[in-house]
């Protein structure tokens, strides 16, 4: 008998954020396969009936590869066992999901995908910043800053506006900045990084496009993060009134240029 796979997406890291579907699909699942990211804390009550696998991601250090997970993916659902892959966010951002449902399939196993609050859009709502605001951005752009971007798509980015959301973006952080300025994006828009998004550890800094590389270097900023670029930092609120003092004060002292 052939098991079945759900591809759960679990949110930032809360377990509020996760959705009904997938406390359902935790509740019945034999074997959950969780990264790092997706909230794991209370599994053992979550999945009562699982054996937990962490096969947990980490920049640069990955305990099981990509191929390792699919192929535990496939051999647990062989042996009919219900198997929920646990991903953080979203498991279709940036979450390598498709592969793993191209995997499933590949094996004759049937995929349910449950989709996840994406960091992307919550990790910034947590520091108070909304993505789009009526007058200030229509649109936003979600980039991967897990490798530099090519000089066409720095170019398109900087002459883009709207708002820029960047994952996986701090080891590149010099060479997006220095990218941007250099296709005429403002030295005074405002940039914000999210680190530890919904945990206890939550930290927002907030700098212009001009000085935020300081500023991350001077405060120690780490992984996993996110970076939003635009006009809608301006509107940061709850508990990050230290952060937009800074910003305010390296305006006033015209740093941002
Ligand atoms: N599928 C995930 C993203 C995977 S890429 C999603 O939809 O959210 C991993 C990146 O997501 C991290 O490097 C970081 O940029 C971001 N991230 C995920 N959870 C986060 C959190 N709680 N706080 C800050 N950043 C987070």
């Amino acid at each position: 008998m052939t098991g079945h796979v759900w591809l759960v997406g679990g949110g930032p890291g809360r377990e509020e954020l996760l959705t009904l579907a997938a406390v359902a699909a935790l509740r019945d699942a034999d074997v959950v396969l969780y990264d790092r990211l997706a909230p794991h804390e209370g599994l053992a009550r979550l999945a009562p009936h699982a054996s937990l696998i962490d096969v947990g991601k980490r920049p640069g250090h990955h305990p099981v590869g990509q191929e390792g997970i699919e192929q535990l993916i496939v051999r647990h659902a062989l042996t009919g066992a219900r198997v929920v892959r646990l991903k953080g966010g979203d498991p279709y951002v940036f979450g390598r999901g498709g592969e793993e449902v191209i995997a499933c399939r590949a094996a004759g196993i049937d995929v349910t995908v449950i989709p996840g609050v994406t960091s992307a859009i919550s990790v910034p709502a947590a520091a108070g910043i909304p993505l789009t605001h009526r007058g200030i951005s229509r649109l936003f752009t979600v980039v991967s800053g897990h490798a530099p971007l090519s000089p066409a798509e720095l170019e398109h980015l900087a002459g883009l506006g709207g708002t820029i959301v960047v994952l996986m973006g701090i080891g590149t952080l010099p060479s997006l900045t220095q990218g941007l300025l250099r296709f005429g994006m403002s030295a005074a828009m405002p940039v914000a990084i999210i680190e530890r998004g919904y945990s206890a550890a939550q930290r927002t800094t907030i700098a212009d496009l001009g000085s935020i590389l300081t500023e991350a270097a001077t405060r120690g900023v780490s992984s996993p993060a996110v970076l939003v670029i635009g006009e809608v930092v301006r509107l940061a609120h709850d508990g990050d009134s230290e952060a937009i003092s800074a910003l305010a004060s390296a305006a006033s002292a015209g740093s941002g240029g």
